[in-house]
C-alpha cells in the first residue's frame, strides 16, 4: 500500500500542475477517445510505470473542475480539508449501516445532522441522514410524504391518484422521483413562477383545489432554495400556509443553495424553513466538499424510520436502532460521506463555512456589477443569486459556451428561462477570487474580438 500511496502523491502533484498550466483540458472528440487514450482492458496487467503514465494521460484530458476556469456546474473547486476527510474515508472504507462496522463515524454523522437540525430551526427530536445526492434526498422526502398520507401504499401499492406540486423552475429529479415512486409523471403539477423563477403560491393553491375537486389526493409540495438555472428562492412561509391548510408535506430542496443556513447575512433567503417537514442540502455544492455529500433532515423521525427501516438479522446484530443508521437509509451499504464535511467543519468552524458561502455571493455581486457597467452585456440575474446569467453582444449563448470549451478557454454552460437562452456563470467554485471573475469576462471579450468564435463554428 505504501508504494501506491507514493504513486498517488506523484499523480496528485501532476494533477495540481496541470490545473495551473492547462486550467481547461483540451477536449477529446468522442470519436477519437479510444484512439487517443489507452483505455483498453486486457488479459495481462501492466507494470506500475506504465500504469502511472497511463493514468497521467487520463488526468491530462480530464476536465478540471478545481481550476479557476471552471464555471460550468453547481459545484467546483477543492477545499483541502474536506478532500483530506474524503481520502481518509476511502482508506478507512467503512459502511454506514451499523455501529458495529462504522463505529465513531455514526457519531460524526449524527453530530452533522444535529447541527443542521439546529441551524434550520427544526425541533431537537428531528432526524436525518445522508444519501448519494440531491436527487436521492429529494426521493426520500417524497417517499416519506407518500407513506405518511397513505400508509397502506407500502404494502398494497398505489390504488388512487396522488398529486404533487413543484415549480416550473424546480429540478428535474422531482418529476423523475414521481416516476420512480409510482406516483406517475402525469400527477406532477408544475406551479407557475414569477420573473425570478419563484413559485407563485396563489397558483399552487388553485392547482391543489382543482385536484381535490377531481377526487385526487394531493400530498406533497416541493419548494426550492436555489433554483437550478436562476438561483431563485421560493417563499417558504407563504407556501407553508397552503400546505398547513390542505395537510400537505412541505419539502425544501436546498441542494443548490440550502447552505445559506450557515450565513448570518444570507439565511434570510430561507426564511420560514422551520415550517417545512423536510429539508435537503448538498454540501458538495456551496460548501465545496468533494462529490457527493447530500443531507436530508425531517421533523418526522418516526416516519423516516417507517419508510426506510428493514429487518435483517444478518446485518443488525448489536446496538440500538438509534445507532444503526441502516434503519433510516435508502441504501444498504453506504459510503461514509459525512467525514469530509466533518473534517472541514471541525477545522474551520461554522464561521469558516459562513465565509465560504458569503464569498460566493460577493463574487456574484462583483460579476453582476461588471456586466451592468459594460454596454455589450445584458444581465438576466438579480441580487442575492450565485447564478449570473447574461448574454454578450447578442452572440447565441450555446455557440459561445461551446466554442469556449472546444478552444479550451473556459468551462461555462448555458441555461434557459422562458424564451431566453443565456450564459449561466456560477460563482460556486471555491477556488475563485475576484481576479478570476475579471479574467473570465476578459477571456470572453478577447476570444470574441480575435474572431476565434467564428473559426470554431461550423463552416457556412
Ligand atoms: C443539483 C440539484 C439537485 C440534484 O442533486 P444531485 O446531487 O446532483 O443529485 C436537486 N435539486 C437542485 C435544486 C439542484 O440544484
Amino acid at each position: 500500500m505504501r508504494q501506491d500511496l507514493n504513486l498517488f502523491v506523484e499523480l496528485c502533484d501532476y494533477l495540481l500542475q496541470e490545473e495551473q498550466k492547462n486550467p481547461v483540458a483540451r477536449p477529446v472528440e468522442t470519436s477519437e477517445l479510444f484512439q487517443k487514450l489507452d483505455l483498453s482492458l486486457n488479459d495481462f496487467g501492466v507494470v506500475d510505470q506504465d500504469l502511472v503514465s497511463n493514468l497521467k494521460s487520463i488526468i491530462k484530458y480530464t476536465p478540471k473542475t478545481a481550476s479557476t476556469a471552471f464555471f460550468n456546474q453547481l459545484f467546483g473547486g477543492r477545499v483541502s480539508k474536506a478532500t483530506l476527510g474524503d481520502l481518509l474515508a476511502v482508506m478507512l472504507n467503512n459502511s454506514m449501516y451499523t455501529y458495529k462496522v462504522a463505529g465513531p463515524h455514526v457519531g460524526i454523522e449524527k453530530e452533522i445532522i444535529n447541527n443542521i437540525i439546529q441551524l434550520s430551526g427544526y425541533p431537537k427530536d428531528s432526524s436525518g441522514t445522508l444519501a448519494a445526492g440531491g436527487s436521492m434526498t429529494n426521493f426520500m422526502a417524497l417517499l416519506m410524504a407518500r407513506d405518511q398520507k397513505s400508509p397502506e401504499v407500502r404494502a398494497e401499492g398505489l390504488n388512487k391518484t396522488m398529486t404533487l406540486y413543484t415549480s416550473e423552475a424546480s429540478h428535474y429529479s422531482i418529476s423523475k422521483n414521481a416516476v420512480l415512486s409510482g406516483i406517475g409523471k402525469n400527477n406532477v403539477r408544475l406551479v407557475k413562477t414569477n420573473e425570478k423563477g419563484e413559485m407563485d403560491a396563489a397558483h399552487l393553491e388553485q392547482l391543489v383545489k382543482k385536484d381535490m375537486q377531481a377526487g385526487h389526493t394531493p400530498f406533497f409540495v416541493n419548494a426550492t432554495a436555489g433554483t437550478t438555472v436562476l438561483g431563485g428562492f421560493d417563499d417558504i412561509t407563504s407556501i407553508s400556509k397552503i400546505c398547513k391548510t390542505y395537510n400537505l408535506w412541505l419539502h425544501v430542496d436546498g441542494a443548490y443553495c440550502g447552505s445559506v443556513i450557515f450565513s448570518e447575512r444570507y439565511k434570510y433567503l430561507v426564511n420560514g424553513l422551520e415550517l417545512s417537514d423536510s429539508f435537503s442540502l448538498n454540501a458538495h455544492k456551496m460548501l465545496g466538499t468533494p462529490l457527493g455529500c447530500s443531507i436530508i433532515i425531517t421533523k418526522h423521525k418516526a416516519q423516516l424510520h417507517h419508510s426506510f427501516s428493514n429487518e435483517a438479522d444478518y446485518l443488525y446484530q448489536t446496538d440500538s436502532d438509534d445507532f444503526n443508521l441502516g434503519k433510516i437509509s435508502l441504501q444498504c451499504g453506504r459510503r461514509n460521506d459525512a467525514l469530509k464535511l466533518w473534517t472541514l467543519w471541525k477545522s474551520i468552524g461554522k464561521k469558516g463555512l459562513e465565509k465560504i458561502v458569503d464569498h460566493q455571493f460577493e463574487l456574484a455581486e462583483y460579476a453582476r456589477a461588471y456586466i451592468s457597467n459594460h454596454p455589450d452585456y445584458s444581465l438576466y440575474s438579480f441580487d442575492d443569486s450565485i447564478s449570473v446569467c447574461f448574454n454578450y453582444r447578442d452572440i447565441p449563448a450555446n455557440l459561445l459556451c461551446t466554442a469556449l470549451y472546444k478552444e479550451a478557454e473556459l468551462m461555462v454552460g448555458f441555461g434557459r428561462f422562458r424564451d431566453t437562452e443565456f450564459v449561466r456563470m456560477v460563482t460556486i467554485n471555491t477556488v475563485l477570487k475576484k481576479e478570476d471573475i475579471l479574467n473570465f469576462f476578459q477571456t470572453i471579450e478577447a476570444f470574441v474580438s480575435k474572431d476565434l468564435l467564428k473559426s470554431s463554428l461550423p463552416e457556412a
